[in-house]
């Protein structure tokens, strides 16, 4: 099994901590480096014969988002639709303008299974108030699966891994 799997927030929600404790000691390569026009590779995280490749969407981006006209939203929403699997991750404490913007991009990605992870959530005081937040985003789009994680403290990022691992299209090229 292999595959594309972008993982797509706005700043700060943690990305960048969850790329690295996915790839925590199964980090073939990473390369910040631009590789293709439409992704740009992260991280690829090899399990024996299953290779996911963690990209970027260069298009999702909140700072150039600002700016971006119509054509270009849906240069992004086709990248996105290049990916088998999304990853689209948000804080447990706060919910803004900017992940609706991401949230209406993924929108536009058709047929793409988007995993909503929920981060941070070891900053969240009282657990019952997790709840109206994650029932509100999921009313909202049909995730194919809601995790509340916690990137930094490693907590059900293991589980994350293994249902990126198992949801991957089995191929033979890639
Ligand atoms: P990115 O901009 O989405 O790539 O976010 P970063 O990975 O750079 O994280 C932004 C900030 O959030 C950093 O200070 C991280 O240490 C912090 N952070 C990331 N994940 C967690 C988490 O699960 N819990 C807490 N408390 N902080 C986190
Ligand atoms: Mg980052």
């Amino acid at each position: 099994r292999a595959g594309l799997v972008a993982i797509v927030g706005r700043p700060n929600v943690g990305k960048s901590t969850l790329l690295n404790a996915l790839l925590e000691q199964k980090v073939s390569i990473t390369s910040k480096k631009p590789q293709t026009t439409r992704h740009r590779i992260l991280g690829i995280l090899t399990e024996g014969p299953v290779q996911a490749v963690f990209v970027d969407t260069p298009g999702l981006h909140i700072e150039e988002q600002r700016a971006i006209n119509r054509f270009m939203n849906r240069a992004a929403s086709s990248a996105l639709a290049d990916v088998e699997m999304v990853i689209f991750v948000v804080e447990g404490t706060h919910w803004t303008e900017d992940d609706e913007m991401v949230l209406t991009k993924i929108r536009q990605a058709q047929k793409v299974p988007v995993v909503l992870a929920i981060n941070k959530v070891d900053q969240v005081k009282d657990k019952a108030e997790l709840l109206p937040h994650i029932q509100k985003l999921a009313a909202d789009f049909s995730f194919e699966r809601v995790m509340p994680i916690s990137a930094s403290k490693g907590e059900h990022v293991d589980e994350l891994r293994q249902f990126v691992i198992d949801s991957l299209p089995e191929c033979e090229h890639f």
